[in-house]
């Protein structure tokens, strides 16, 4: 039977451990700190599949002075990391051209369409079904201006077989009672589905894994080598080795990468969040603060507020005023917003500048899997991943195009 080592106990590399499983395979997980560690703990639990207009646009272009002037804003480049992130910034400013955007638009729709179509049996056949919620998530928006900007995009989403409704603030008022009147429109999108917690929700995968006859090993990998018909994978304990190998260290993932000679741009989009009680407000449906950068989510577990994209790379430690700042904010949105009892968290969103992840074969070898660089998506493209990885892990024909995708198209 094939060995198939994944490195991550992430969302993604815990679906894609479970569908190679699904197929057959012999599955072992490696993670330095064990399941639910990384970025897919701690984040906002959608599924946003009506999100398809990558990051990298001319909006963003537009928004970025403007939020960049306030050092907790929604976008910030500590001066500590200004330097190492120019090469990623100057990718994702060409990332933005017209034709840029349209080609990573396309591909994408077809990753979310994939995902979304994936989500659900993945979800009943590891025992989660329970866990998905499907109230949507209402964007809102403080001028007519604003939301007259938002047009554009909400008109690429309808080119796209996108359903989504424009609001007034008493059909807003209507659908989330508390919000504050200084929001004048808004557009829900019914599609925007979430999870009840995201980190239980991994917990649960994991469970499921090795229910099924998984392993997971507790080691940090180092390198990896080729072999004729393997992968010899390098830890801080002792060496190991399978037929095939996954890359699903999120943002950690260009780091291994590189011992295979491959330079892939992955940088990290730090975000920050407060998770406070689930009593702290009477939330209907997420609500995205979009020219502010943040999102409130109803989780089962709290009402989780947080966003943001801090580039500050993998080591400088976090900067938890960003939470707070997010946090305020909230308090003035919501007025009735309970703000006390909340629980801080940063994590690392890995993302590469297009916007899009990374998810083919090594060019170093045939039996190396990467399946990295998310983004702000890793949770919704998690099942779409998973089924990919797994074509490629049984050289079946994937259901898409990989080659936006590809790890070599840097
Ligand atoms: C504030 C915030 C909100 C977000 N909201 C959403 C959302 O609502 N919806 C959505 O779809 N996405 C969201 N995201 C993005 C999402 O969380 C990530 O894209 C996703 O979690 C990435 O999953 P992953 O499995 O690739 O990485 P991770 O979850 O980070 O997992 C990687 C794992 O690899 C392990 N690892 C790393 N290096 C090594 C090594 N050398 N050896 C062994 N193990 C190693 C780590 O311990 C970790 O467990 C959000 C992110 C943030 C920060």
């Amino acid at each position: 039977m094939t060995e198939v080592t994944v490195i991550g106990a992430g969302v993604i590399g815990l679906s894609a451990a479970l569908m190679a499983q699904a197929r057959g395979l012999s599955v072992t997980v490696i993670d330095r700190e064990g399941p639910a560690a990384g970025a897919s703990t701690g984040n906002a639990g959608a599924f946003a599949f009506t999100d398809i207009l990558p990051l990298a646009s001319p909006g963003i272009l537009r928004k970025a002075p403007k939020w960049l002037l306030d050092p907790l804003g929604p976008l910030t480049i500590p001066p500590a990391y200004a330097l190492q992130i120019t090469p990623w910034l100057y990718r994702f400013w060409r990332a933005c051209s017209p034709r840029a955007v349209a080609a990573s638009t396309a591909a994408q729709t077809s990753m979310m369409e994939l995902s979304r179509a994936e989500l659900e049996p993945f979800l009943a056949a590891t025992g989660t079904l329970g866990m998905l919620m499907k109230y949507g998530n209402l964007q809102v928006y403080e001028t007519e201006a604003e939301f007259r900007a938002a047009l554009p995009g909400w008109e690429a989403r309808t080119e796209h077989g996108i359903e989504f409704r424009h609001m007034t603030a008493e059909e807003m008022a209507e659908l989330q009672p508390g919000l504050s009147p200084r929001f004048t429109r808004g557009t829900f999108t019914p599609g925007w589905w979430s999870i009840a917690d995201p980190k239980d929700y991994v917990l649960a995968l994991a469970e499921r894994f090795q229910a099924e006859g998984g392993t997971i090993l507790r080691a940090e990998v180092t390198g990896l080598k080729p072999q004729d018909s393997g992968v010899s994978i390098q830890t801080k304990s002792a060496p190991l080795s399978a037929d095939k190998v996954v890359l699903a260290a999120g943002a950690f993932s260009h780091r291994i990468a590189a011992t295979l000679g491959e330079r892939i741009p992955l940088e990290t989009e730090r975000g920050y969040n407060t998770t406070l009680p689930a009593d702290a407000l009477d939330l209907r449906c997420q609500v995205t603060f979009g020219g502010h950068g943040f999102v409130v989510s109803r989780l089962t577990t709290g009402v989780r507020v947080g966003g943001a994209v801090e580039l500050g790379g993998l080591s400088l430690p976090p900067n938890y005023k960003r939470s707070e700042a997010m946090l305020r904010k909230a308090k003035t949105f919501f007025p009735t917003l309970k703000t006390e009892g909340g629980k801080q968290w940063m994590g690392f969103r890995p993302s590469l500048p297009d916007s899009l992840p990374a998810i083919g074969r090594s060019k170093a070898s045939p039996h190396v899997v990467y399946a990295f660089g998310h983004g702000h998506l890793g949770l919704t493209q998690s099942a779409g991943t998973a089924r990919l990885v797994a074509d490629l892990l049984t050289d079946a024909r994937p259901p898409l195009n990989l080659t936006p995708f590809s790890p070599q198209r840097f």
